[in-house]
């Protein structure tokens, strides 16, 4: 298991990305797009803006999702546990990526996978 010391710096991190990503998602999510448009040409540029804000925001809130699950799993004593195959994952990996699911070996594979 994760030492209790590592996990409490984890959970602080997680907890601020968690304030990070939301106030991200939130002024995203609030930008009034295509109030402005005077000209075709900026109506184009501003609907491929919109398309590339949408996969941001889906991004960010993907992540936000996985800084919840941690959260969560934190809360349960579930934390830093692979999904995939019950190991630990390691805390070179949690340092870098608190809310990661899935430990080296199964990330590897997965990544693998979605080739
Ligand atoms: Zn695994």
């Amino acid at each position: 298991m994760i030492p209790k010391q590592e996990i409490v710096k984890l959970e602080a991190a997680l907890k601020q990305e968690k304030k990070r990503l939301e106030k991200e998602i939130k002024g995203l999510g609030s930008t009034d797009m295509g109030s402005d448009v005077d000209s075709l040409e900026e109506e184009a540029d501003e609907t491929e803006e919109i398309v590339n804000q949408e996969a941001v925001l889906l991004s960010l809130k993907e992540r936000l999702k996985d800084v919840k699950l941690a959260l969560d799993k934190i809360g349960a004593n579930a934390y830093g546990i692979c999904e995939e195959c019950g190991n630990v994952i390691s805390l070179d990996i949690l340092r870098v990526v608190p809310e990661s699911r899935l430990c080296k070996d199964c990330k590897a594979k997965e990544e693998k996978e979605e080739e």
